[in-house]
């Protein structure tokens, strides 16, 4: 299923993209939660970290390898950053299209979350 992101990699709906390789896609965040909150995606459509298959183990380790190189090439790497991608209800996902939230330049509290009542 095509969900908003789809329309992000083909261009049919704008973002501000900072970096782009032919396995995924790097753009900020559309409601920042840090001065930097960028959302790194693979270009093939995975609905949640529970569709990964054996076969996508390289595009999913691929995300973790563009953070550690847009860290470094917007000077975030040494003081550090966050990276969450969450699952399903619980895990508070919205886009059902795998994705990871890449949060820097300010000291980030822990824990993050606030638990949500169960409804
Ligand atoms: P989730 O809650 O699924 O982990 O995260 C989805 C993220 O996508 C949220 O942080 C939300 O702000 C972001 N988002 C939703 N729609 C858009 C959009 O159209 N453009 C951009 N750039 N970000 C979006």
């Amino acid at each position: 299923m095509s969900t908003i992101f789809t329309k992000i990699i083909n261009r049919e709906i704008p973002a501000s993209i900072v970096y782009e390789d032919d396995i995924s896609l790097a753009f900020e965040d559309i409601n920042p939660q840090a001065p930097t909150h960028l959302l790194i995606i693979p270009k093939k459509p995975i609905a949640t970290i529970n569709d990964i298959t054996e076969e996508d183990r390289e595009v999913a380790g691929h995300l973790l390898y563009v953070a550690s190189k847009i860290a470094k090439q917007k000077g975030l790497a040494e003081d550090g950053y966050r990276v969450v991608m969450n699952c399903n209800e619980y895990g508070g996902q919205t886009v059902y299209h795998i994705h990871l939230h890449f949060l820097a330049g300010k000291p980030l509290g822990w824990p993050p979350y606030t638990d949500k009542k169960k409804v």
